[in-house]
């Protein structure tokens, strides 16, 4: 059944939804129960979103806000307009319609030569597709009749570090966009115009394609895709264009695909999910093995980024770690031994976990890690962040090896990888018994999540409760490392 919509239906983030794929505004509008649930990560980056937006504020300080919870459109376009009318001179969230599009502008300031429009972004780069929810404020703004001079796009600059306070005009880049916002207007225009009339008809009939994923995920993805059967050309990997393709040739399943499309590596993911077919190079593998020696340590890092840098000396989006699992066996027939650390809450976690580590590592160790670039990566932080450590460290990335290489370069490949060498798709084919389903924390996010929430709650229970989660999670990384070898060596 088509809801009526009213004249005021359209907003910023509405109209960038539409942008991307008119089915899924008007879903959005019309059956809002079909989206997915959002996910601990994509909360994350709306809370990060949130969080960026409130710090900008200070690159213009003094401002007055123009809140959203508790008062309707119309109450905060006129508090807005009372502003203006008062001579404020910088507005945050300031509120305008026109056109029916309701839009929010992060910062408003009056400027020698008109007023200026500042759209704050958490990324840490300039991005094309931004241009759009500028150039909506800035035809909703013109449209009220404001004098809008100029427009700029604030992002993260990721090269800051910090150094005590956080200081915003180094935090943040900004970016004059006022020609590309004008070059925009004709197309806003014209799409808003679009919009109505499709939110006001029935559903569009839009097959899936390269626009549910881009430039942003789409929330309906759950219902639009689910006639992909399992076993699908989506599930080839190394090429996101290759599967639309064969979509658009028809081709869905597996089983269709000619080989002549696919590359080798492509060949044998296919070959192998068609046949359930498991790969060994039984050489590869031993010469991997010869490259480990005793004592052998498993190392697994979980870390936390933060588009507003924490601590001093660190930097935006950079993962600082705060907790990490080690197993280790002195000898190939000795008892596995085991060392874990989780950082407190309201603590900076670096030098404790540098410590720690520091002391449970021995130099003549050889350590393990599943795609290492990422644990060496946190080594080198460290060291730079302790130089008293750096020969420590050093020693410890020199002899650090990857269990993931056999995986990655195929040494060893299950037909139920489905064309991945992460753990979480490795781990079940080759260690079924192992799982993480049961966890309740699953993943890094996760992990990330639980170490904030742990931090931010002063209830003794749920932080207890947290904190035995994370260590489940983590020690499980380093233990599925300890039997993947194993697995190694029986083959
Ligand atoms: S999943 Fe794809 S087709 Fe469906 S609404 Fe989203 S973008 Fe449109």
């Amino acid at each position: 059944m088509t809801k009526k919509v009213d004249g005021l239906s359209l907003s910023k983030s509405k109209f960038i939804k539409g942008l991307q794929c008119h089915k899924a505004l008007y879903l959005h509008i019309h059956r809002p129960e079909l989206a997915g649930v959002v996910t601990a990560e994509r909360q994350a980056i709306y809370d990060s979103g949130s969080e960026v937006g409130e710090v900008a504020r200070a690159l213009f300080p003094g401002g007055v806000l123009v809140p959203y919870e508790g008062l309707s459109h119309g109450e905060q376009t006129a508090m807005t307009r009372q502003e203006i009318e008062k001579g404020t001179e910088v507005i945050y969230e300031a509120a305008f319609i026109y056109d029916g599009v309701f839009v929010k502008v992060d910062i408003l300031r009056r400027g020698t030569g008109g007023w200026e429009i500042y759209e704050v972004k958490s990324s840490a780069s300039m991005k094309d597709v931004y241009f759009p929810d500028a150039a909506v404020q800035y035809y909703v703004l013109g449209g009220s009749g404001l004098g809008v001079s100029r427009a700029f796009l604030v992002h993260i600059n990721n090269g800051y570090v910090r150094r005590g306070a956080i200081e915003p005009l180094k935090l943040f880049t900004v970016n004059d966009v006022t020609a590309d916002v004008e070059g925009w207007q004709d197309t806003v225009r014209e799409e808003v115009t679009r919009q109505r009339a499709m939110l006001a008809g029935s559903e569009p009939v839009i097959d899936i394609g390269p626009h549910c994923s881009s430039p942003y995920e789409c929330d309906f993805m759950d219902h639009c895709w689910k006639h992909i059967p399992e076993g699908s050309v989506f599930d080839i990997k190394g090429s996101s264009a290759l599967p639309f393709k064969l979509f658009s040739q028809g081709i869905v399943r597996l089983q269709d695909v000619p080989f002549t499309f696919l590359s080798p590596r492509q060949q044998m993911q296919v070959d192998a999910a068609l046949k359930q077919d498991v790969y060994v190079s039984k050489g590869a593998v031993r010469e991997f093995l010869d490259t480990l020696w005793y004592p052998l340590y498993f190392l697994d890092f979980e870390t936390f980024m933060t588009a507003i840098p924490m601590y001093d000396g660190t930097r935006p989006y950079q993962q600082v770690p705060y907790q990490y699992s080690l197993h280790w066996q002195d000898d190939e027939d000795g008892p596995l031994h085991h060392s874990e650390f989780l950082a407190g809450p309201d603590m900076d976690p670096r030098e404790a976990l540098m410590e720690r580590l520091a002391g449970d590592i021995p130099d003549e160790g050889c350590v393990l890690a599943y795609n290492a670039g990422f644990e060496i990566g946190v080594l080198q932080r460290l060291s730079e962040w302790f130089p008293s450590q750096m020969r420590k460290v050093g020693n410890i990335v020199a002899n650090t090896r990857d269990l993931a290489d056999p995986f990655r370069r195929r040494d060893v490949y299950h037909w139920q990888f489905g064309g991945s060498y992460s753990l979480k798709a490795v781990l079940p084919a080759l260690v079924p018994e192992m799982s993480y389903k049961n966890l309740e924390v699953q993943n890094g996010s996760m992990a990330m999540d639980a170490y904030f929430r742990m931090c931010g709650t002063a209830d003794g229970e749920e932080r207890e409760s947290l904190r035995a989660a994370m260590l489940e999670y983590c020690r499980m990384d380093t233990l599925a490392m300890v039997r993947l070898l194993e697995v190694l060596k029986n083959m």
